[in-house]
């Protein structure tokens, strides 16, 4: 293989019934940076049908070329669809790197063009550096979150790599952005498409998604119990906030899972970030660590939450949060 043949970035563009993934966009703000540095341009890939409407929105976004592909094949997400397409574009481009979002799609999606194309994938990566070589540095936590390690594909192209939603940020929305809009024809082999969809079913949808809040308080397993959970919400009302939580407390039964903030949960960038009765585990950190401005209140002033924290309140949640709740009234009472 000749690396030097390889050159561009290729995102992704994730779209759901005509509606753009958020973090397709996230992922072109961040292979804008990425080709900046390597002198060179990014492609968005957009597959489905009847979406072509969506490529002008992905130059807003920064895009210098949306590749479309507009087929019957691709309406709903078929692996081996999509994985044909995305592999012939690839085969033709040849991108020196190709980013997925860690979607349930992506997830799917990436490992089969990876496997596809004989290239190696990095799953969802939280950073992605250029290294003094032009390789991709992709970094993800691994042995259990306990280390974050950075790993390379030295000798395989494109270097491909899956990054959660929420990690990386957009560029902001620009109308005026020019770029190219091409139309990719994929002869389809018909004969390997295994998989008929019968029926979708939808999952009942998130009343809240913790990752579009701006005001979050985190509860941790240091709330103690349910009663002073409830309290956590009035504090958070009074300030309208919207309640998460770490994994111990979503453990214990007490939020649900959409909640959860971290590694396995999902990763948060609010303006402002309470952790109340969180420990700061690394886990933890992963998913909410790239906060505005986080304010922790826990008993132990060694707690390593304490050095990712603004603002650190060492004393016991429970005593000084009705004490907030109350100043905050008497502030809005002020107005
Ligand atoms: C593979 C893997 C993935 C994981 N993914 C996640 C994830 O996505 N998200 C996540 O959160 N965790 C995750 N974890 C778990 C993580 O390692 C921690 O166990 C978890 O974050 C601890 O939650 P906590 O901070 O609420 O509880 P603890 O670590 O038990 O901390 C409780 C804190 O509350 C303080 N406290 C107690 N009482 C009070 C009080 N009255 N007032 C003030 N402070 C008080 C204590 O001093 C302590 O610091 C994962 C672990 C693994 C192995």
């Amino acid at each position: 293989m000749n690396l030097n043949e390889y050159r561009g970035i290729l995102v992704f563009a994730e779209q759901r019934e005509g509606i753009l993934e958020n973090v397709g966009l996230e992922l072109i703000g961040k292979g804008k940076e990425l080709a900046k540095l390597l002198d060179e341009k990014v492609t968005a890939v957009l597959l489905g049908h009847n979406i072509e409407n969506l490529a002008k929105e992905l130059l807003a976004y920064g895009a210098d070329e949306v590749v479309v592909v507009d087929a019957k094949e691709l309406a709903i997400y078929d692996t081996e669809a999509y994985t044909q397409a995305f592999s012939a574009i690839i085969k033709d481009r040849k991108p020196e790197i190709a980013l997925v979002g860690a979607t349930t799609i992506g997830r799917d999606l990436g490992p089969r063009i990876s496997s596809r194309i004989q290239t190696g994938l990095t799953a969802d990566c939280t950073s992605l550096e250029i290294g003094d070589n032009r390789e991709l540095l992709m970094t993800r936590p691994a042995f259990g979150g306990n280390l974050m390690a950075t790993i390379i594909c030295p000798d395989h192209r494109p270097q491909m790599s899956t990054v959660r939603p929420g990690v990386m940020q957009k560029e902001v929305r620009n109308e005026l952005n020019q770029g190219i809009i091409s139309h990719f024809p994929v002869q389809f082999d018909n004969s390997k498409m295994k998989v008929k969809v019968l029926e979708i079913v939808k999952e009942e949808k998130e009343k809240v998604d913790i990752s579009e809040a701006n005001i979050l308080v985190s509860a941790g397993r240091g709330v103690g119990n349910k009663e002073n959970f409830v309290k956590l919400e009035a504090f958070a009302n009074e300030i309208n906030g919207i309640m998460s939580a770490s994994r111990a407390l979503v453990d214990s039964g007490i939020i649900g899972h959409d909640r959860q903030v971290g590694q396995t949960g999902k990763t948060v960038r609010p303006n402002l970030y309470f952790a109340l009765g969180i420990s700061g585990a690394i886990q933890h950190l992963a998913g909410m660590e790239e906060s505005e401005y986080i304010i922790a209140i826990n008993k132990d002033k060694y707690a390593p939450i304490f050095g990712s924290a603004d603002l650190g309140i060492v004393a016991d949640l429970n005593k000084v949060t009705p004490h907030l709740i109350e100043e905050i009234k008497k502030l809005k009472a002020c107005r």
